[in-house]
């Protein structure tokens, strides 16, 4: 494998080196994540809710065709009752008895009653249109006012992604360049570490003697052992890679740098004693 070819060369140093720079690909990565921050969550929320809203549009359209067409039947039955209420009218004028007469009174009575109760029903059916019709304009009203913040967030999240992309990209780029010279098994590591870390740190650097992850106490012995980057050491409480602050510069380069400042101290401290033995002098 190809990969494992190159990560073989690698000492330690420059695989923890490797994180180090990978860790800071990837945490500016995030950053532009939440430059987006919760634009993306967001418009699909405002997505569902329309077509929740759709949804309840469709069936107040419904509920409404279904009490108009109840009214057009009431009609029709007061309509039947008219003729029927008719036709006794006229057979009263040909009846042979009072009881026959007394009989179509009774049903014209009943087809009277049968027609205020349509009406009563007719009334209902027309206050639940007028509810439905209400219930329609504010959805209506809703669904336009969704739309309308749905259309400014996309635009707003274009533009922000727009500006973002080729950075995005870029970055990208530069965290799979640097994920290659990384053995498998670190690599994996890293990643589960990085997506269990609610920060997406995986690899921190030693901070006042604690982890930078965790803000947990590092021993000395093992902060020695982080500084000489002989081995990969994971924080024991939170179990990040730790590698020290420096770990950028290289180790031979930081030791020169140390040895520079020794220099100058003990320079400092050379006229500090040379200065001191002149006043002694002066005194004597
Ligand atoms: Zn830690």
């Amino acid at each position: 494998m190809a990969k494992a070819a190159v990560s073989v060369e690698l000492s330690v140093e420059d695989k923890l080196r490797a994180l180090y720079n990978l860790q800071k690909v990837d945490s500016e990565r995030d950053k532009i994540k939440i430059l987006h921050g919760e634009l993306p969550l967001e418009v699909r929320d405002l997505e569902d809710e329309i077509a929740g809203l759709q949804t309840r549009v469709e069936k107040l359209e419904i509920e409404l065709k279904d009490n108009q067409t109840a009214i057009v039947n009431k009609n029709n039955e007061i309509d039947e009752s008219k003729k029927m209420i008719k036709k006794y009218e006229e057979q009263q004028n040909n009846v042979r008895n009072n009881r026959e007469y007394d009989a179509l009174s009774k049903e014209i009575e009943f087809q009277n009653l049968e027609i205020e109760l349509c009406e009563k029903k007719i009334r209902e059916f027309k206050y639940k249109i007028d509810e439905v019709n209400q219930a329609l304009e504010t959805s209506r009203k809703f669904i336009d006012d969704r739309i309308h913040d749905l259309d400014h967030k996309k635009n707003e999240l274009e533009d922000i992604s727009k500006e973002t992309a080729k950075e995005e990209a870029e970055l990208l780029a530069k965290s799979e360049d640097l994920s290659k010279l990384i053995e498998e098994r670190l690599l994996t590591a890293y990643s589960r570490i990085r997506s269990n870390a609610r920060n997406g740190l995986s690899v921190v650097t030693v901070e006042r003697d604690a982890c930078g992850g965790c803000f947990n106490k590092i021993p000395p012995q093992r902060q020695l052992d982080i500084r000489m980057r002989n081995r990969i050491t994971v924080c024991e409480y939170c179990g990040r890679i730790l590698v020290d602050k420096d770990i950028d510069t290289p180790l031979a380069e930081l030791e020169i740098r140390m040895m520079q400042e020794r220099e100058v101290v003990d320079d400092s401290k050379e006229k500090r004693s040379k200065r001191k033995s002149a006043r002694t002098k002066l005194d004597s």
